[in-house]
């Protein structure tokens, strides 16, 4: 959770709040969490290092359910109906009382109706620019694809897998989605290379997660008889590009955001 905690403050104080936001993971309550965290990095009174109070009027309207600027939406019986997406838009339209933004959270993302999700589609389309909506689910896969590109993945582990993941970044569950599941769809990776820029350690991790990844990937295709000599080649040069990557960054360690960057467009191109 903490990893989550940090990705939410790096794009806060790099200005690069998204409007949408996915919040994947088994526990609800740790969900909650990085949720209140998020919205009291915006509310604190007393924050010390960007560690919000708890304790303060804000943080206790937050925690509490009842800030002016903050939604939560449940299902009404067993689903998210259309008329709660249309008081969502309601409210979101309107701008906010204390915050510099309004915080949207809906519970139980795979509880969205079919015209639920369409009604919020618009919004996360055309999101008022001090918009800022999470929508939580167990897997990514439980929200319509059209929703999910328009969300940032956040894992949200449980406490208890973080202890045994210690050293594994949380940013590596959003790089192995990228490259396995969704090429040609990953919309965010100035975040995702931010990440993997920010210290040597992160940036082994890369490395070796996405020569893994290129591996795996290519031996499935070639066993699956789908290894066209194009393909065969795509996946060649992607994982020179690694090396590459790898070679630049241990001569002068800095720059190496440009040949992420150039990566990731090559990783794109894999699906066309
Ligand atoms: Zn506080």
């Amino acid at each position: 959770m903490a990893d989550a905690k940090r990705t939410l403050l790096h794009l806060k104080t790099n200005n690069r709040m998204p409007h949408g936001l996915l919040f994947h993971g088994p526990s609800l309550p740790d969900h909650k969490e990085v949720f209140s965290y998020l919205v009291k990095l915006e509310g604190c009174e007393h924050q010390q290092n960007e560690v919000p109070c708890d304790t303060c009027t804000p943080c206790k309207k937050i925690d509490e359910n009842r800030h002016a600027d903050v939604l939560w939406v449940s299902p009404l019986k067993n689903e998210i109906v259309v008329s709660q997406v249309a008081e969502l838009l309601k409210w979101i339209h309107i701008s906010p009382h204390e915050l510099q933004r309004k915080f949207v959270w809906i519970r139980t993302g795979h509880l969205l109706n079919i015209s639920a999700a369409n009604a919020l589609l618009k919004t996360l389309e055309e999101p008022p620019p001090y918009a800022v909506i999470v929508i939580s689910v167990d897997r990514p896969d439980q929200v319509l694809l059209t929703i999910r590109s328009r969300l940032m993945l956040v894992r949200i582990p449980t406490n208890n897998s973080e202890t045994n993941n210690d050293e594994f970044p949380e940013w590596i569950s959003d790089l192995k989605e990228t490259l396995h599941c969704y090429p040609g769809k990953y919309q965010d990776q100035s975040h995702l290379i931010d990440m993997i820029s920010e210290n040597r350690e992160q940036f082994v991790w890369f490395l070796k997660t996405a020569q893994e990844c290129i591996l795996e990937l290519w031996k499935t295709a070639f066993k699956n008889g789908q290894l066209s000599p194009a393909k065969q080649a795509k996946f060649q040069q992607l994982f020179q590009m690694t090396l590459n990557i790898e070679n630049r960054a241990y001569k002068k360690y800095g720059n190496t955001s440009l040949h992420l960057h150039h990566f990731f467009m090559t990783w794109m191109g894999l699906s066309t």
